[in-house]
């Protein structure tokens, strides 16, 4: 088994190992916050409700099709002021900022499972799962490397302004915590509820809607990093551990059929079968017919079929 050199440096270190704490101190706090939804008083059916379509908004529209399909693999494109609101849903589950997040998932693209790739389940499930993000590497934080890796998204003014300003991505965060926190107040006052109740439901949104539901997309994000090169079928010999997980399929809108996805990249969509179901795709498909969405790089069968079988 290939260990990586990053687990190398660290097994020879010790406990003097770099703990990367601009990540480990927000993702432990947000777990922690993420707790006070046990308690009575922070929970409200409609948080409840706010917290199960959370992902659905901000991992799909964010993460799936902005981060990863739109962003990293350049499977599709909209117009740039619907992009940057994507964007900003991204960033509002704390992954990364787009320069960090496409660099690192086209180095795993490039050395999955391989002693490059940072988060290969060869190092253990739990280092592909968050245990990379808490070692600190700087060479895959560095301009160097998002100029390597990212280069057409730092064109960007946007996203290269957020990595010329390193606190923007917290500010993004608390923003939305005020504005479900506002969203909350207004909803108790529009019901005619007293002050006191209003604020409990306030503290719900807050807790439910964005701490909660953080932690939902965080893990669903990780699980396709971790739980999809270990267990699942393969279609396809892709010269590393990719495979197709149902339950990671449904939890994540699609992005679970990850041997699909690592044999055929380019796609917008994952769905090789009728019932590998990609529901990240429907949504790229309705922005096409709204005319949102244009340059949809359909799957590799599709597109060997239209060019007569020539073109891969
Ligand atoms: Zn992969
Ligand atoms: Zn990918």
């Amino acid at each position: 088994m290939a260990v990586s050199p990053s687990r190398l440096d660290a097994a020879a270190t010790g406990i003097h190992i770099g703990i990367h704490w601009e990540y480990l101190l927000p993702i432990g706090t947000v777990h922690l916050l993420a707790l006070l939804a046990v308690l009575p008083s922070c929970f409200s059916w409609s948080g409840l409700v706010i917290a199960a379509a959370g992902p659905v908004v901000f991992g799909t529209l964010g993460i799936n099709l902005c981060y990863h399909r739109l962003l990293a693999h350049r499977s599709l494109a909209v117009p740039t002021w619907l992009e940057h609101i994507l964007a900003v849903l991204a960033l509002c589950c704390l992954e990364d900022t787009p320069a960090r997040w496409v660099a690192n998932h086209r180095l795993h693209h490039r050395h999955s499972d391989e002693p490059e790739d940072p988060h290969s389940p060869r190092d253990g499930l739990a280092w592909s799962h968050f245990g990379w993000l808490f070692r600190r590497a700087p060479q895959r934080r560095s301009f160097a490397f998002f100029e390597q890796y990212a280069r057409d998204v730092l064109a960007d003014d946007f996203y290269r302004g957020l990595e010329l300003r390193p606190t923007s991505t917290l500010w993004i965060y608390l923003a939305q915590v005020a504005a479900f926190g506002l969203a909350g107040l207004a909803a108790g006052f529009l019901a005619g509820r007293p002050p006191s109740e209003a604020c409990q439901l306030a503290a719900s949104w807050i807790v439910w809607g964005v701490f909660v539901r953080t932690v939902l997309v965080w893990h669903i994000t990780w699980s396709v990093n971790s739980l999809t090169h270990v267990f699942g079928y393969r279609t396809y010999e892709t010269g590393e551990d990719s495979r197709n997980n149902w339950f990671v399929a449904v939890v994540a809108m699609g992005e679970g059929w990850h041997n699909n996805h690592h044999h055929d990249a380019a796609s917008a969509s994952v769905q090789h079968r009728w019932w590998e179901i990609d529901a990240t795709y429907y949504v790229i498909l309705l922005l096409e017919r709204l005319g949102l969405a244009t340059d949809v790089i359909r799957p590799r069968h599709v597109r060997r079929a239209a060019d007569g079988g020539v073109k891969p």
